[in-house]
């Protein structure tokens, strides 16, 4: 283990896509940055997903975050030189409450959202089932692929001079002294910042064990597949359906949208007891990622049930009307999972803690990094929410923020 102590302006502890947005935001402003990640590539949540931005389909504060990542995902995509595509998603509603739901969605903001007829879902996507009875398009919605999107988006951030330390854990965080900003203690010696950016996902309950739990963070772990589908047409955006309509703020919370849950829960016992959200995005290569169920603990086992699994196959092969897809890979993804939908906690003067605790990290994450960045370096103005100082009167020379 090296004894080396390094100086740069801000520490980000994680080099998924909130980290990578914390060292794109700091960057941009001229600031040396360091990302330390424990691990020796970028495996997490950020390549893990189905690459989907699902702007549309957020309000309030994720609303927000989304809107400021759009652009950013735009601008990374053509100086990183990765596939993304800016095509909207469509939405298949398969029974009139699914419509209802999109109605009214519209009804209330008719921002970004256009009704769609049977067939006009069908020019976006090859949807076989003789249930389908319209739809919605989400306009400013986007489609990475996950598995390329982060590491391009580091390759660019070193080449424009951000320095990566993988293969190295942060192990505690402390007030250091001598400079006034904070030592980040690492497997590999320490780097002290005036800042530090805590974006571990649901690994803030190693790192931040009292936050994560006063905060009831929890890990949410999904499985998903990638499969090899005989589909009519290729998927010209991802695919939502009304199990994507029960999940995301901008139709969840509509009253609607409870008979809508009802109804689902009712007719598909099997599929809700495995929270599902059904829904797809096709690769450039034609494979299609589908997904997904979630078990939310503090704990959740590693072991994927292939009965539910095997709902998600026969569901796919209904909606497209193609036989049952061919299995390629599976793979588990965790997030955190909060009361909220974000967790922006400053922890201590210069260490704030990030992360999106709901499914939409890849949605906001980008947005919800520029802003901290931004308030951090007193561009905005402090958050009337859930962003809560400690007293500077707390504060001792050498105090551990996370222990
Ligand atoms: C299956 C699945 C599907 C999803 N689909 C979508 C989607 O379609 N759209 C969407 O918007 N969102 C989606 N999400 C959510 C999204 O992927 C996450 O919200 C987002 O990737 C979280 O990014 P992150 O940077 O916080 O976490 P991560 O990408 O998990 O990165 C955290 C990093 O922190 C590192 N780390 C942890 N502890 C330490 C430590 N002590 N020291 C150093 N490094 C540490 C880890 O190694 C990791 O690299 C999905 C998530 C999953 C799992």
């Amino acid at each position: 283990m090296s004894a080396s102590v390094t100086d740069c302006d801000i520490a980000v502890i994680g080099a998924g896509i909130v980290g990578l947005g914390v060292a794109h935001a700091a960057r941009r402003r001229g600031l040396d940055v360091i990302v330390v990640d424990r691990c020796d590539d970028i495996v997490g949540a950020s390549v893990r997903n189905f690459g989907h931005a699902c702007i549309g389909a957020q309000t309030g504060e994720a609303a927000r975050y989304a809107s400021l990542a759009r652009p950013l995902w735009l601008e990374l995509a053509r100086d990183a030189g990765f596939w993304l595509r800016a095509c909207g998603s469509v939405v298949a509603a398969r029974h009139e409450d699914e419509v209802a739901v999109l109605e009214a969605a519209r009804a209330q903001d008719a921002n970004g959202i256009r009704m769609q007829t049977a067939s006009e879902v069908r020019d976006h996507a090859p949807v076989g089932t003789s249930s389908l009875l319209g739809g919605a398009l989400l306009q400013d919605d986007l489609q990475t692929d996950p598995r390329s999107a982060a590491h391009a988006i580091a390759r660019l951030l070193a080449r424009r001079g951000v320095e990566f330390r993988m293969r190295t854990s942060a192990l505690r965080l402390v007030s250091d002294a001598v400079s006034g900003g904070v030592r980040v203690q690492t497997t590999r010696g320490a780097v002290i910042a005036r800042h530090a950016f805590v974006a571990v996902n649901h690994d803030l309950d190693q790192l931040l064990p009292d936050l994560a739990e006063s905060e009831g963070v929890q890990r949410c772990a999904l499985d998903m597949m990638r499969v090899q589908a005989d589909l009519a047409a290729p998927l010209r955006t991802p695919v939502l359906t009304g199990w994507s309509l029960a999940r995301y703020s901008r139709f969840a919370d509509l009253p609607q949208a409870r008979t809508m849950r009802q109804r689902l829960h009712q007719e598909r016992p099997d599929l809700a007891a495995v929270d599902v959200n059904q829904m797809y995005t096709q690769l450039p290569d034609g494979t299609l990622f589908v997904g997904d169920t979630h078990t939310v603990s503090t704990a959740p086992g590693p072991f994927q049930a292939e009965a539910a699994q095997e709902l998600l196959l026969q569901e796919t092969a209904e909606l497209f009307g193609v036989p049952r897809p061919t299995v390629l890979e599976r793979w588990q993804g965790v997030y955190a999972k909060g009361v909220d939908e974000f967790l922006r906690r400053e922890v201590a003067p210069g260490v704030v803690a990030l992360a999106a605790t709901t499914g939409i990290g890849m949605t906001c994450g980008l947005g919800l990094a520029e802003d901290a960045v931004a308030r951090a370096l007193g561009e905005r103005t402090a958050p009337t929410g859930s962003t809560t100082s400690p007293s500077p009167t707390q504060k001792t020379d050498h105090e551990d923020y996370t222990s």
